[in-house]
């Protein structure tokens, strides 16, 4: 499940929730005031997830008719 980043807009408080994405936006209230103004931020699970694939497959050109990014096989 992703961990997902909100902020109160009225006094700037952070949360972090885990929850299921078809909550991501439901209602919350800031622990620090009380207010129900909380803005969602990046979710940090897909964030870090992606740059993790980026990472390991950048050193090596790839393309969609081949598998495992070794283009020797289909002429790239
Ligand atoms: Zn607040």
């Amino acid at each position: 499940m992703p961990i997902y980043e909100y902020i109160c807009l009225d006094c700037k408080n952070e949360v972090e929730l885990i929850r299921p994405m078809g909550q991501a936006d439901a209602p919350l209230t800031c622990e620090a005031c009380g207010g129900e103004r909380l803005k969602r931020k990046l979710a940090v699970f897909y964030a870090h997830s992606g740059g993790r694939v980026v990472a390991g497959t950048a050193p090596v050109p790839s393309c969609s008719g081949c598998a495992g990014g070794n283009c020797s096989s289909c002429g790239h």
